[in-house]
């Protein structure tokens, strides 16, 4: 558990040299709503107020997320009972 944390960090600390910009209209200026670990921020945008995090996570990383999630989602329903 401690070890994943760590790598989230690693990963984060990664990204934080990321210009800091809106996803959706790609304004600058943004107001702080949280902060994780002291690394990741979870930033409304003063434009559009969209929510978002900086750092963004990266396309290879949601790739790699969504592909342990699947597996584990396919583990689970080989594990269901049959009623057959
Ligand atoms: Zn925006």
């Amino acid at each position: 558990m401690l070890k994943r944390r760590l790598s989230y960090a690693l990963r984060m600390l990664k990204g934080f040299s990321q210009k800091k910009t809106c996803p959706f209209c790609h304004n600058t200026s943004f107001e702080r709503i949280d902060q994780k670990y002291k690394i990741t921020s979870l930033l409304k945008c003063s434009e559009c107020h969209l929510n978002h995090r900086h750092p963004k996570e990266t396309q290879e990383w949601l790739d790699d997320f969504y592909q342990k999630t699947y597996q584990i989602d396919t583990q689970m329903m080989t594990d269901l009972p049959s009623d057959r």
